[in-house]
């Protein structure tokens, strides 16, 4: 499609409120301003009653984005939103999700108010050249996604989008399409993974508080090992490496967001974990920054 179709077709999509037109669009064009490369942060989220505790977890959350300037925007890419085909969230308020049943009312009333960015949807949308990014209004933000930010922002005052999971793609497509969002990271954008590494709940066991089944710990001390020698094949092909790695992804939802945070590392680039820890047999909470 050339630009001037491009353009023209973008009149026609539907967002909620008012159409995004283009002049709005041309504006979008040159919002986000050129800045020092942000960092990539993979969260392992655990329980949703995160969201409304501070616990040993949270702090390490908040700790993660210590010294970092403030984002002007959020792109997040959460294990709870699966779809046929790739979207981003293109409101200009998402609402939060409650995608979770069994919990406290508490939790069912917290609210992360933070305003999306049909700008960074758009500007997503017009970088990758893999697969047509639909632009979504129906969405908001799920839990994988708010019950992480709002320890990180509190304030909910930094504009917030997610990414969909296409869960009709493979694994390597996933990785492919992250390295096509690189170019967000110096224009201040803080890319977010929310998922587990390790997420198998038909294996939780409630006796198991603070640690892992054998299989849980060899695969999360195995994904760190491939992790820091940066052997991101063998972590893409993880339906390979053994009957530890099945059990710990017997679906690919949670481990996902992994690789998308991955996909952006570059080359010289380090990793530090922290969260390094297994929760109720089957849950690693492990998480990672890079850069
Ligand atoms: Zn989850």
């Amino acid at each position: 499609m050339d630009r001037k179709s491009f353009l023209q077709s973008l009149l026609l999509l539907p967002l909620t409120g008012a159409a995004m037109n283009l002049q709005e669009f041309q504006k979008s064009s040159s919002t986000f301003k050129t800045t020092e490369k942000m960092p990539v942060l993979f969260y392992g989220h655990g329980s949703p009653m995160n969201a409304i505790e501070q616990n040993t977890f949270t702090r390490g959350w908040q700790e993660s984005i210590k010294n970092l300037p403030l984002p002007a925007a959020i792109l997040c890419i959460s294990a709870h939103w699966e779809t046929r085909g790739t979207f981003v969230t293109a409101m200009k308020q998402p609402r939060t999700i409650h995608d979770f049943g069994g919990c406290p009312a508490a939790l069912f009333a917290a609210q992360y108010p933070a305003p999306g960015s049909p700008e960074l949807a758009m500007e997503t949308k017009k970088i990758v050249q893999q697969t047509e990014i639909g632009l979504d209004d129906g969405w908001g933000l799920d839990h994988g996604c708010w019950s992480v930010v709002k320890h990180l922002y509190p304030e909910a005052n930094i504009p917030i989008i997610q990414l969909s999971i296409d869960r009709t793609q493979s694994a390597s497509y996933h990785y492919e399409l992250a390295k096509e969002l690189s170019s967000l990271r110096k224009k201040g954008i803080l890319i977010l993974g929310s998922g587990n590494m390790v997420h198998n709940l038909g294996k939780v066991d409630w006796s198991k508080q603070d640690s892992g089944f054998d299989w849980a710990e060899e695969a999360r001390n195995e994904m760190k090992n491939l992790i820091n020698k940066r052997e991101h094949r063998k972590l893409i092909d993880y339906k390979s490496l053994g009957s530890a790695f099945q059990l710990s992804i017997p679906t690919p939802e949670h481990y996902l967001p992994l690789l998308y945070t991955l996909g952006l590392q570059g080359k010289d680039e380090k990793i530090n974990f922290f969260n390094d820890k297994s929760v109720m047999g089957s849950i690693a909470m492990t998480s990672l920054r890079i850069g």
